[in-house]
């Protein structure tokens, strides 16, 4: 049994079907997904068509401009890619609560089997729980978001220390690319009546007909889809990896990828990004090392705490330690103390973490380093530790263009002690792990930074586009 694959039901595979449907959920991409390639295997040994489907409702938590647009950017790309391979696809946007929400219902009515992505957070993780015992046909999810499978993984890892040497053990059997994808029977059916046309003049239009949040906008910075994917993978190749290991840490840099809002949306995998850089790296006699522990065991060690919490974003799931450490210091005095509304609008006493917090507002993206300290200073800042677990989740949840995201619940709650260690004693944290802005000045250029974002700030344009 291979892996990746889950089958989530018993039930029997359709007799006369027109097509094997793989459902899109999050691996929103032609190339390098294992769960495509899942589905056209299955339709190849019966000599049956592969259809796509890929849905947008504006019905999911927190839906926005912001999120709707990166998404839509990817829809034409993807189309065009998917119908060069002879698969076809169908795209769905349900605007308002007058849309039919059965689509899923009415293209599986024709469908041997559904293949969907297997992911642990958020909306994909509901469906995969309450889809299949409704479905009739076989429901299989697929893992084409981690290099090595989530399922290889029998429990909860304690932290990078102990999935680590797991993940290394298993690397050169799956750091392997995705064989290609050749269709014995191309999709010939019409096009469904209810599709929707999306082109890359229409995403606007399309964005303001839907019944949802109009008031965050989209990114300043990032564009959604795979030509934009590819391209900030090239960038990151040619000017970025050489200086990643000594400059990864110092925003005003850039030298990180940029990748994990493409990565978050699926339209570039994990495993093609490591592959890339390996061998840009082996060709330019470089060391990738740093970047791949990141993208490799800090991402799967993200999905695997993910996989085995439910939900994901409580304390919960915390280390004992770190929970009797708040509780102890539960009652202490925070001064200053800021309300959720009060850093949603970036207005703290620190031009550091506005600065920041601005960056989410505008990017929707905040550099890893100082993403670390915004978290801990809203800590600090709360009047409780659940408050604080409370902002940081709806700030992502509703701003952050790689929110939602198995490493956002498992970052946040690294703040609060999650695969970590027991620092110095001190109020308000007791022995979580404290950042303070005298150690951003030491180790980083503050101003550079907050200038950046001012002129982000004033201006709208941003320094640091791929154009
Ligand atoms: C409070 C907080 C919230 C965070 N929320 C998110 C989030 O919503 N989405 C998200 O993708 N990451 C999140 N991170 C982790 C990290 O900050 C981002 O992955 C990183 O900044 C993304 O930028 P990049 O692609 O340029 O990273 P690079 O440095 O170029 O790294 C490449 C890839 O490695 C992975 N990676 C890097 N750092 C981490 C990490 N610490 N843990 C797990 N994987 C990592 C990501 O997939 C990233 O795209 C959060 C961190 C903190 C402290």
């Amino acid at each position: 049994m291979d892996p990746r694959v889950r089958i989530l039901n018993e039930a029997p595979a359709r007799e006369n079907a027109r097509y094997v449907l793989y459902w899109a959920q999050m691996n929103r991409r032609a190339e390098s997904n294992h769960a495509l390639l899942h589905a056209v295997e299955m339709a190849n040994a019966r000599k049956l068509p592969v259809l796509v489907y890929e849905g947008l409702t504006h019905r999911y938590p927190y839906a926005n401009d912001r999120h709707h647009t990166f998404l839509l950017e990817g829809v034409a790309e993807t189309g065009r890619r998917l119908r060069k391979l002879g698969i076809g696809y169908v795209f769905y946007l349900e605007r308002g609560p007058e849309d039919r929400r059965d689509v899923l219902y009415r293209l599986a009515a024709d469908a041997l089997a559904v293949v969907t992505d297997d992911y642990p957070v958020f909306i994909a993780r509901k469906h995969n729980a309450s889809v299949p015992g409704k479905i009739g046909i076989p429901y299989h999810a697929v893992d084409s978001s981690c290099i090595v499978p989530m399922g290889l993984m029998e429990k909860r890892e304690w932290a990078a220390y102990t999935i680590r040497p797991k993940i290394h053990r298993l690397l050169a059997q799956y750091l392997k690319p995705v064989h290609p994808i050749h269709v014995a029977a191309p999709y010939t059916g019409e096009v469904a009546e209810f599709h929707t046309e999306v082109t890359e003049q229409n995403v606007g239009e399309l964005v303001a007909s839907c019944a949802i949040d109009h008031g965050v906008k989209p990114s300043t910075t990032y564009r959604g889809g795979r030509v934009a994917a590819e391209r900030t993978l090239d960038r990151f190749l040619r000017t970025r990896l050489r200086r990643y290991a000594m400059e990864r840490n110092d925003p005003a840099a850039h030298a990180n990828s940029d990748l994990s809002p493409y990565l978050h949306y699926g339209h570039v995998s994990a495993l093609e990004v490591a592959l890339a850089a390996k061998a840009y790296a082996a060709e330019h006699n470089l060391v990738a090392d740093e970047f791949l522990e990141e993208l490799i065991v800090r991402r799967e060690l993200a999905f695997n705490y993910a996989r085995f919490s439910d939900p994901p974003d409580t304390f919960a799931q915390l280390p004992g330690w770190a929970v009797q450490t708040m509780a102890k210091h539960a009652g202490d005095r925070r001064e200053p103390c800021y309300t959720a509304e009060q850093f949603e609008q970036a207005q703290t006493h620190d031009p550091l973490w506005n600065a920041a917090q601005k960056e989410l507002l505008l990017r929707g993206k905040i550099h890893g380093y100082y993403r670390m300290y915004w978290g801990k200073k809203i800590i600090e800042w709360s009047a409780t530790h659940e408050e604080a677990l409370r902002t940081m989740v709806y700030l992502h949840d509703r701003y952050a263009v790689d929110g939602r995201d198995p490493n956002t619940y498992t970052n946040i709650l690294w703040c609060f002690g999650l695969h970590d260690r027991p620092w110095q004693e001190r109020a308000v944290f007791g022995s979580l792990r404290h950042m303070s802005y005298e150690g951003m000045r030491r180790k980083t250029a503050v101003d550079a930074y907050t200038k950046e974002i001012d002129y982000l700030e004033r201006t709208g344009r941003d320094l640091f586009t791929l154009d």
